[in-house]
């Protein structure tokens, strides 16, 4: 006899990431393609030297700095293992009932449905509409159930944003005692001029919204695991105690450390894989695709049925993408190699006959 397993798991996805294949390149998961700065290899060599010791369990220096660089106090910033983990205790700090709503976009982020499952709560999702949030929509689907609204902005997969007003608008509609969530794992590449929308402003100023931000993309450190949140201090305080302990390790801390220190080498390229991303787009829209308007370092192309097929076809040609069952791929945008790998397989006569 196997040991007594929640049975509901057995319905629940594993999180499946893209893909990797030696040799192929890689654009399924949206990481930057160069490594990480030789300040932040510098300093994991050095975290190294004590990995005997278990890490600060508050992060207490990253919080500081991290606090300093967006004009908030430490105890309004949490550090965590991957943004997803403060998804995931989002959703612990604020269900405990399984009538217990956890609202979002559809499609969005693949973890909100399997952590709001995990966590003995109850999904409601919203489509989007012309792959971009219908925030009124999200809004009347609000509940006197509902404790938790991700809005992913811009939304993964499909890269769309929505602006500052009418972030401002939505959030006027949410009761006070409904916590928002604001994931912005791209923001760094998100550029709307005259109606940018800064999750940390509006988590400053409103104490029913918490910010998500991560190392991982922009700041190039995916394999490292750590992202943060700010938020109210009640709010911080409370993912404090959910935080799995020393889950962020001593080698992420300073990782992080340092490449917010040369924060601004970074973020300089963020212009060229805009720049990258926007001649995917063109060359794209130019074959014939369905592509819509991109804030972060991915395309979206809506493929509906013939998805699967395309997705195998350019990994045979060397370029391994994220295909959504019956719906599309997400390509990141790479470096102008490995996106002109990509785009000669899409714009070939082949694959857009097919
Ligand atoms: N939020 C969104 C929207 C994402 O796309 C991702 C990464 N795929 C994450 C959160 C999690 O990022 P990480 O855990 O690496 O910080």
């Amino acid at each position: 006899m196997t040991a007594h397993i929640r049975p509901d798991l057995e319905s629940i996805p594993a999180y499946v990431p893209g893909r990797s294949h030696p040799g192929a390149v890689k654009l399924a998961s949206n990481e930057t393609t160069t490594g990480p700065l030789p300040a932040a290899s510098k300093a994991v060599a050095e975290a190294v030297e004590l990995a005997n010791r278990y890490p600060d369990n508050q992060s207490g220096e990253l919080r500081a700095a991290l606090a300093e660089f967006l004009g908030v106090t430490p105890a309004e910033v949490a550090v965590g293992c991957g943004s997803v983990a403060l998804c995931q205790e989002l959703v612990q700090i604020t269900c405990g009932d399984p009538s217990d709503e956890v609202l979002f976009a559809w499609r969005s982020f693949e973890a909100y449905p399997i952590i709001t499952q995990v966590g003995n709560a109850t999904a409601v999702t919203v489509p989007l509409r012309e792959h971009i949030h219908d925030l009124d929509a999200l809004a009347a689907a609000i509940t006197d159930r509902t404790r938790l609204v991700f809005v992913c902005n811009p939304n993964n997969p499909t890269g769309t944003a929505v602006g500052a007003a009418e972030l401002g608008r939505f959030l006027d509609r949410v009761p006070a005692d409904v916590l928002v969530a604001l994931d912005e794992a791209y923001y760094e590449y998100l550029r709307i001029p005259g109606d940018h929308p800064d999750g940390v402003e509006l988590a400053r100023t409103r104490p029913n919204v918490v910010v998500l931000r991560t190392f991982s993309k922009a700041y190039g450190l995916a394999g490292l695991r750590v992202g943060y949140a700010v938020g109210a201090p009640e709010v911080i305080a409370s993912l404090l105690k959910v935080h799995i302990p020393f889950s962020v390790s001593r080698v992420a801390q300073a990782a992080a450390m340092a490449s917010l220190e040369a924060r601004h080498e970074l973020l300089d390229r963020t212009d060229a894989v805009i720049a990258e991303r926007e001649r995917m787009r063109a060359g794209l829209l130019a074959a014939g695709y369905r592509v819509p308007p991109s804030e972060a370092n991915f395309v979206w192309i809506d493929l509906g049925a013939s998805t699967a097929e395309f997705a195998e076809a350019s990994a045979a040609a060397g370029v391994l993408i994220r295909p959504f069952a019956g719906e599309g791929v997400r390509v990141t945008a790479g470096d102008p190699h490995e996106n002109d790998l990509f785009l000669r397989f899409a714009t070939s006569a082949d694959t857009v006959a097919r």
